[in-house]
């Protein structure tokens, strides 16, 4: 008799994964400690594999002026993930680390934005994919061509290294490499706040 249990198992859907990528930032307290603890809460999730993790860097803000300056970088991450469970995981970090925000695009303890997740297009209010601000950032795209050069934005139809090219040189002096990977470990503490 056939085993069906042993049928099933090798015809069993292998978990289809994604690449995502995200990027972290804050500008309030201990910004170093805020970006370690989002990339410990990544990896503490069974469903999310860290695959890459940029340096961090310190960068002017854009939009709201009158703030601190953010740390920021990017990490690409494995899921099974939806996009909106990606999304709400990322919220719920968010949340833990005490995020509030009073004044749109102001001053936050962690910055969570879902910028890729593989090729996927869509548009709603509570999650736009690609993020549609990710091509106007340097301190997104820097991070994230310093792990991913060679990915391409969809709707875009070229590689993150392009957009790069379309900025004046003079703006690229607004965010700065601040520490190495590495930065990710509690070893890393008492470098900075
Ligand atoms: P900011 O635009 O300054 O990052 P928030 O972090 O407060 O502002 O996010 C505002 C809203 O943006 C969230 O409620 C979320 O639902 C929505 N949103 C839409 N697309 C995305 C995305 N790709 N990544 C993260 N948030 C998104
Ligand atoms: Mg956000």
């Amino acid at each position: 008799m056939k085993d069906t249990n042993a049928s099933m198992n090798q015809e069993a859907t292998p978990i289809r994964t994604v690449l995502a990528f995200i990027g972290v930032g804050s500008n309030i307290g201990n910004r170093l400690l805020f970006c370690q603890k989002a990339v410990a809460a990544f990896r503490a999730n069974p469903v999310i594999k860290v695959r890459q993790i940029s340096s961090l860097y310190e960068t002017e803000p854009v939009d709201y002026l009158n703030q601190g300056s953010f740390y920021n970088a990017v990490i690409g991450i494995e899921t099974s993930f939806s996009p909106e469970r990606l999304l709400q995981y990322c919220q719920h970090i968010e949340q833990e680390m005490g995020k509030k925000i009073e004044i749109p695009k102001g001053p936050r303890t962690l910055d969570l934005d879902l910028l890729f997740y593989g090729e996927r297009i869509m548009t709603c209010p509570e999650l736009t994919l690609p993020h549609p601000e990710a091509v106007h950032r340097l301190f997104v795209l820097i991070p994230l061509a310093e792990i991913a050069p060679h990915w391409i934005h969809p709707q875009r139809a070229c590689s993150i290294e392009t957009l790069l090219q379309h900025f004046e040189p003079d703006r690229f002096k607004d965010v700065e490499k601040r520490f190495e990977l590495g930065w990710e470990t509690s070893e890393a503490q008492g470098m900075a706040s």
